[in-house]
């Protein structure tokens, strides 16, 4: 697979796209304070995905940075992370879904991260239950001294970006995150930019 792919997903709702080994992934905050939900599945099992979980045991770390490889539920490096721009993203909150604006805010039939991933991925026959737990890019969780966590706005600005080398084929759903009740994305839901190239981008 070759070529250069972009697509622009807008806040709220999701995207799909798919990546060759050696291709980049360039994935822009456009407008800044915005988390985007983001998972991928090996183009030729999509029942090896990207694991959170896995890569912070391989790395370590709660965070991942540039030099960093991500891990698959195979334990096999699926992206690696060649550039960022602002260093700061989640990879221990799940995905927003149905029940966290229902049960956690009184609200039915909200937009949500895990429904704007998986809806794409359903052309490729993805179960809803085998969306894995993403990488929340921009997404500022930060951890504070007695081991307690939270979500507040992202100190991303309008431009800030991180970029992947895919280490196998993939195919990957990104979700700009609804969440408007409480701070996260700034109070102010906006588009994310994907950029899908095969040399590397310009910093
Ligand atoms: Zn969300």
């Amino acid at each position: 697979m070759s070529g250069h792919t972009e697509l622009v997903v807008k806040g709220g709702f999701g995207g799909s796209f798919e990546a060759g080994v050696g291709q980049y992934i360039t994935i822009i905050d456009l407008d800044g304070q915005q988390a985007g939900d983001f998972v991928a599945l090996n183009r030729h099992d999509l029942s090896e995905g990207l694991s959170a979980v896995r890569t912070r045991r391989h790395l370590l770390s709660l965070y991942f940075s540039v030099g960093d490889e991500l891990l698959s539920s195979r334990d096999r490096p699926m992206l690696k992370v060649v550039a960022d721009s602002i260093g700061i993203h989640d990879a221990t909150v799940p995905a927003c879904d149905p029940t966290r604006y229902s049960v956690d805010f009184g609200v039915d039939g909200h937009r949500n991260c895990l429904e704007n991933m998986h809806e794409p991925l359903i052309p490729y026959g993805v179960d809803i239950l085998d969306v894995p737990e993403p990488f929340n890019l921009f997404q500022n969780s930060p951890v504070v001294g007695d081991g307690r966590t939270g979500v507040v706005d992202p100190p991303s600005k309008a431009g800030d970006r991180v970029v992947f080398r895919a280490l196998m084929d993939v195919v990957c759903a990104l979700s700009p995150c609804p969440q408007d009740i409480i701070p996260g994305n700034g109070l102010a839901v906006s588009d994310i930019r994907v950029v899908v190239s095969d040399t590397a981008p310009e910093e």
